[in-house]
């Protein structure tokens, strides 16, 4: 029964549009040339590399597309078990229509053929379609004109993590002078700067603002005559400047933000708990890891103080589940979002958006986004986070709680879809 009930669910699920409420997608390019832009993607790389390739040699071809995808097919042998490779599988069938696996023998052929699919004209198009999606989410540079593509179909959204994280750099004093049209020189005209860049996201449809957080990071309150000092600090001696000084810089500026998406209306994105640069001989995007002593108990100043914006989180692991989901309970302003990067394999998913859907407000929840590179990687994720959603409606609602097929299936219809739109202001 379970698994018939299950097909039924994930149908209607599959039946209907949706936004990917957080990608990396480039809207000026946003699918991919060839195959090696696919499995160049770090989830691949990384897994090859830790399966036995060096971080040199795939390093190397990655120069050339047709020397990394084989070298990377080498190690499928050792990969064909995981999540990543079945979705690799998945875009092959379900966009190219391609049923066998890539191996040694056949990558060539199957390389230009699907080389001369991805270069068809209508290719985004169908990739939308098939993906049943209806716009996605950028993340964008805050110095990014915004300009060139359709907004409705590549919805704006202004990451900050440099502005937070990296302000000491002089490119990126130089990058906000410039996108501003600013001189910062001073706390004053920081402030004026941020403020300007806010207009120019809302002015273009921007639909929230971003930032992922290391674990230490603890947002406060910093007054004005410890912030002014700081600022000068930052803005005279760059990164040399005082630890504490920068410090106090990032947390200035990340309640600056706060204040700013408060008075702009839009939804400030935390993604809690990254630590850049662990694995320090990784493959580029594959050095980063969790580290399970962050709490979103650092965070209460924050949610408390900003009562009126609402604050999707996403947590690196599903060790932060609970908290999230406890937050989320007790907080209005407190949203989950999504399953993000460690989190987003099945296993993880299942138990945390099982434990969300019984405990958390059902329109609190933003159910997945993609988090994706290149715009083909859309039909296998969702269709992941779709099959798992069905199994917890149909175990956990249809069976447990004796749910009807339909109000199970209204309420997978508003995690995965409907609450991102009422969240983000559609
Ligand atoms: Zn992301």
């Amino acid at each position: 029964m379970s698994n018939e009930l299950r097909s039924r669910l994930f149908e209607e699920l599959d039946s209907i549009q949706f936004v990917d409420p957080h990608t990396h997608i480039n809207a000026l390019d946003p699918t991919s040339s060839h195959l090696g832009d696919i499995l160049g993607y770090h989830y691949y790389t990384e897994l090859a590399h830790s399966a036995g390739l060096t971080t040199q040699q795939i390093e190397d071809a990655a120069e050339s597309p047709r020397e990394l995808v084989p070298i990377l097919i080498e190690k499928f042998g050792c990969l064909d078990n995981t999540i990543q490779y079945s979705w690799f599988s998945e875009i092959l069938s379900g966009l190219f229509g391609i049923e066998e696996a890539l191996d040694s023998s056949n990558w060539e052929q199957i390389f230009n053929q699907t080389e001369s699919q991805l270069g068809a004209p209508d290719w985004c198009d169908q990739v939308f379609e098939k993906s049943h999606l209806k716009a996605v989410f950028l993340t964008n540079d805050f110095d990014d004109p915004l300009a060139g593509f359709d907004t409705d179909r590549y919805i704006p959204c202004l990451r900050t993590d440099d502005l937070v994280f990296h302000l000491g750099k002089p490119e990126t004093v130089s990058r906000l002078n410039q996108a501003s049209g600013e001189e910062v020189t001073n706390r004053q005209t920081l402030d004026k700067a941020i403020e300007k860049l806010f207009e120019h996201f809302k002015a273009n449809g921007a639909r929230a603002c971003a930032i992922s957080l290391p674990p230490g990071f603890q947002p406060e309150s910093i007054v004005p005559g410890r912030a002014e000092k700081a600022v000068d600090a930052i803005l005279k001696k760059g990164i040399q400047a005082d630890t504490a000084d920068q410090a106090a810089v990032s947390k200035y500026v990340f309640w600056k933000l706060a204040q700013c998406c408060d008075e702009f209306k839009l939804p400030f994105d935390l993604m809690i708990g990254v630590n850049r640069g662990v694995y320090t001989d990784g493959v580029y995007q594959g050095q980063d890891l969790y580290d399970s002593r962050v709490s979103l108990i650092q965070y209460r100043h924050l949610f408390n103080h900003f009562a009126d914006v609402k604050f999707p989180i996403s947590v690196l692991a599903s060790v932060t589940n609970q908290e999230l989901v406890s937050y989320s309970w007790i907080f209005p302003n407190v949203l989950t979002n999504g399953h993000w990067w460690y989190s987003n394999t099945p296993t993880y998913i299942e138990h945390d958006a099982a434990a969300r859907l019984e405990a958390v407000p059902r329109n609190k929840q933003i159910g997945y986004y993609s988090d994706m590179y290149k715009m083909e990687f859309a039909l296998p994720k969702f269709n992941m986070y779709k099959r798992i959603l069905a199994k917890i409606l149909a175990e956990k609602f249809v069976i447990d709680r004796r749910w009807t097929e339909t109000d199970a299936i209204a309420l997978g219809k508003q995690v995965l879809s409907d609450n991102s739109e009422s969240v983000f202001g559609f």
